[in-house]
């Protein structure tokens, strides 16, 4: 036989052993069974959520500017709306405006689950409030969506657990765990001093609750549809854990002076050099395991030319991880992020700087801690005469396990009410209330099981956030679910 002949037959195998391994390269099967018949008031919900979102409970970082009585407001609303919560839950204000439900179990020596939900939004930007279709505070239904700020982030989501919890109430479900639901006031404030859900944790702690698990905002069910390559899927990522958070001034001092007279250099210049260290070093990228399986789960899900590719997604690491950096939104999965947002130089054109600064945003992954911020400028800038502050830090959270009872029943959930759907731990890039409760729990996820597209997701915080009503019965369908599964032991 000629070496031509053995390199074709060699090669023709590796071929054939190739398209075995992509045609066996599907997802696990897991047989779901679907989800009982349940009674479900979506009606009620809309028409809740309209009104919640009627009443400006804005966030700021200076609590004398809170409109505190928008907060008592939407108090009254929830006793009004839901009466059976408000006779058989026992209700506490943790000061200022934090909610605090408590569902008592039948077994007390089990520990308590607990559903999260921030009752704070973000203003309306100034100049932008014209671009609405509808008002940003007048909840309108338009039997398609309801409108307004928080339908996405998150008064959708807290008032379905209300929802859930009120009609398993009339349903006279009793939970064998105690159910916590647990609302702070001020999520949207980043990094504050005052942190709602921190104080609300500390209030349980002190108490002596330990959680069984955490359930708040973060993933959502995402619709996943590329011709050819990946066909009516929905992605479902369940956040195991968050980025941190920290707001860092780098700054550098000169002699200043008036400007008709500047040195070679002057601070701003010196600042420059800085910022062209910080940028060139960026921090090193990998994958984590869990986003290795994400990867995995949905290579396994694309259709079967594909797979001869995806089926080898282990050898493919590698160069994925080259192309990830070079794109923003995948980079920030990867490594933590280095953002030069502000800079001051001196007050007046014709004076020179005595001091000119950066303000750097960092959003760390999980394991590297401010102080590893610190160490890093200090370790990549060049000048090592720089004064380096940090403003403001949230510490990036833990990863929560994924074979706890919660993130199964998480699981399970998605793939009964979506068949079609991948469900995947991930990293949650923004930040929530979920990580305060990592003293008194180890079983954090991060989920709103509500099926959005990528584009309205992008409309949170700003102009047009919108619900799309279709999907508002699964949400609810999930969260009643959910309890009566979680509670159970
Ligand atoms: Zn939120």
């Amino acid at each position: 036989m000629k070496k031509s002949q053995i390199v074709c037959g060699a090669l023709g195998a590796a071929a054939a052993a190739n398209a075995v391994h992509a045609a066996l390269f599907r997802p696990k099967k897991t047989e779901v069974a679907p989800l009982p018949q349940e009674t479900l008031n979506v009606d009620r919900y809309r028409a809740n959520l309209s009104k919640a979102i009627q009443i400006k409970t804005i966030s700021n970082r200076d609590i004398d500017k809170v409109d505190w009585a928008a907060f008592d407001a939407f108090h009254a609303f929830i006793d009004e709306a839901y009466p059976l919560i408000r006779e058989k839950l026992e209700k506490t204000i943790v000061p200022p405006a934090n909610l605090v439900y408590r569902w008592k179990g039948s077994r007390p020596e089990l520990d308590p689950i607990a559903l999260l939900g921030h009752q704070d939004v973000v203003p309306v930007s100034k100049g932008t409030e014209g671009d609405w279709t509808h008002p940003a505070f007048d909840g309108v239904d338009d039997g398609e969506f309801i409108w307004g700020r928080g339908a996405l982030d998150m008064k959708n989501h807290l008032i379905a657990v209300l929802e859930a919890v009120e009609s398993l109430l009339e349903d006279g479900f009793e939970p064998e765990r105690d159910v916590y639901l647990l609302f702070g006031d001020n999520e949207e404030v980043v990094a504050n001093d005052k942190n709602g859900a921190h104080d609300i944790m500390e209030y349980l702690k002190a108490k002596g609750v330990r959680l069984d698990c955490v359930l708040d905002e973060g993933g959502a069910m995402l619709p996943v549809n590329v011709k050819g390559v990946i066909n009516n899927k929905y992605l479902a990522g369940i956040g195991i854990a968050e980025k941190g958070y920290a707001d860092i001034e780098i700054a550098v001092r000169a002699k200043g002076g008036h400007s008709s007279q500047p040195p070679k250099h002057s601070a701003i210049g010196i600042l420059a050099n800085v910022v062209r260290d910080l940028e060139n070093h960026q921090f090193k990228a990998a994958f984590s395991a869990n986003m290795k399986m994400l990867f995995e789960s949905i290579a396994r899900n694309t259709t079967y030319p594909v797979r001869l590719v995806t089926c080898n997604i282990k050898a493919l690491y590698p160069v994925l991880l080259q192309i990830c950096k070079l794109i923003p939104p995948a980079a920030c999965m990867v490594r933590t992020t280095t953002g030069v947002t502000m800079t001051a130089g001196s007050p007046a054109p014709n004076v020179l700087p005595q001091r000119a600064s950066v303000t750097v945003n960092f959003r760390a992954m999980p394991g590297t801690t401010t102080e590893d911020l610190v160490s890093h400028i200090k370790k990549v800038v060049h000048n090592k005469d720089i004064e380096v502050n940090v403003l403001n830090s949230k510490e990036a959270s833990k990863f929560s396990p994924i074979d706890s009872r919660a993130f199964k029943i998480i699981e399970h959930l998605c793939k009964a009410i979506e068949p079609n759907s991948i469900v995947a731990p991930y990293l949650v890039m923004g930040g929530t209330d979920a990580c305060n409760y990592e003293p008194i729990c180890e079983n954090i996820y991060r989920y709103a099981p509500f099926k959005a597209d990528a584009s309205l997701l992008l409309c949170t915080h700003g102009t047009n956030e919108r619900i799309p009503v279709s999907c508002m019965g699964e949400g609810l369908l999930f969260f009643k679910n959910f309890v009566r599964d979680a509670s159970a032991e």
